[in-house]
C-alpha cells in the first residue's frame, strides 16, 4: 500500500491555541476514511492542512508524495491532485454550472475545450445535473449545488477528495442525493477523506473511522467496530449523543 497522505508528528497553533497536536497519521490510496468527534475538536483544521489551506507548524506532511512543510513545494501542485468539496459549495456565483466544472481543467490542467466540455458533461449527467448547464449556483438548490461542487472536483481527476462536512448545510430531503453521489466517488476507487455528521455513511460507506477530540486522535479504526464498540469513554458520550 502507498501512502497518499502522511502526517508525522503534526502540530498546529492558531496563536496560542494548539489545534492539532501531534498528528501521526498514513492514508492509503483508494480509502474512504470518514472523521468524527465534537464541533470544535479541530477536524476542519486536519482535513484543510491537507491541501495546504492550513499551514502547519512543526512535523512533517507529506501529499500526493511532496512535502507541505517545504518551502520549494508547489501547492499548485498538490492541488491538482488533491480535491476539495466544502459545507457551502463555493461555486463561482458569476459562472454557470458548465463554467464551474470547466473552468478548472481549462487554467490548471490547460485541457483542451472540446475534451474539457465532453468531461464536464459526463460528471453532470453522472450528478443529476445535466438539465442545468445553462443555471447559475443561485438558481439551485443547496442539494444541487454540493452536486455540482462533486462533478467540478471530479473533472480535476483528483487522486484524493477531501469534503468539510459536505451534507451539513442541506436541507434532510437534499442528504441523500449526495451522499449518492459521495458512494458514487468511493466506488472509484478515489481516496477519500470525509468530515461528516452522517453516521449510516461512516459505517457503511467509509472503510476507515478516525474520532477526532481536542486536536488528537482518539480512535483510528474500522467503522462497524467503532460503532458497535467505542474503545474510548470520550467516543461513546458522543454516540450516545448523536445516535
Ligand atoms: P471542527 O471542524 O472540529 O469544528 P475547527 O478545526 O474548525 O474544528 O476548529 C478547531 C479549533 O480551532 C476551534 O477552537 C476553533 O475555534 C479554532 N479555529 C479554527 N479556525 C481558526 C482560525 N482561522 N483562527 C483562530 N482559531 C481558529
Ligand atoms: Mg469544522
Amino acid at each position: 500500500m502507498t501512502a497518499i497522505i502522511e502526517f508525522k508528528h503534526v502540530d498546529k497553533y492558531y496563536g496560542k491555541l494548539h489545534a492539532l497536536k501531534d498528528i501521526n497519521l498514513k492514508i492509503d490510496e483508494g480509502q474512504v476514511v470518514s472523521i468524527i468527534g465534537p464541533s470544535g475538536s479541530g477536524k476542519s483544521t486536519l482535513i484543510r492542512t491537507m491541501n495546504g489551506l492550513e499551514p502547519i507548524n512543526s512535523g512533517q506532511l507529506i501529499v500526493t508524495g511532496h512535502d507541505l512543510a517545504d518551502k520549494k513545494t508547489d501547492i499548485n501542485k498538490i492541488r491538482k491532485n488533491v480535491g476539495m468539496v466544502f459545507q457551502h459549495f463555493n461555486l463561482y456565483n458569476n459562472h454557470t454550472v458548465l463554467e464551474n466544472v470547466m473552468l478548472a481543467p481549462k487554467i490548471v490542467l490547460k485541457r483542451p475545450d472540446d475534451e474539457n466540455r465532453k468531461i464536464a458533461m459526463q460528471y453532470l449527467e453522472r450528478v443529476g445535473m445535466a438539465d442545468k448547464i445553462n443555471s447559475y449556483p443561485r438558481q439551485l438548490s443547496g442539494g444541487q449545488q454540493q452536486r455540482v461542487a462533486i462533478a467540478r472536483s471530479l473533472a480535476m481527476d483528483p487522486k484524493v477528495i477531501l469534503f468539510d462536512e459536505p451534507t451539513s448545510a442541506l436541507d434532510p430531503e437534499m442528504i441523500e442525493d449526495v451522499l449518492e453521489v459521495m458512494r458514487y466517488v468511493a466506488e472509484q476507487g478515489i481516496t477519500m477523506v470525509v468530515v461528516t455528521h452522517e453516521m449510516g455513511f461512516a459505517r457503511k460507506v467509509s472503510n476507515r473511522l478516525i474520532f477526532f477530540d481536542q486536536g488528537h486522535i482518539l480512535e483510528d479504526r474500522d467503522p462497524g467496530e467503532f460503532f458497535d464498540h467505542p474503545n474510548t469513554e470520550r467516543a461513546r458520550q458522543f454516540l450516545s449523543k448523536i445516535i
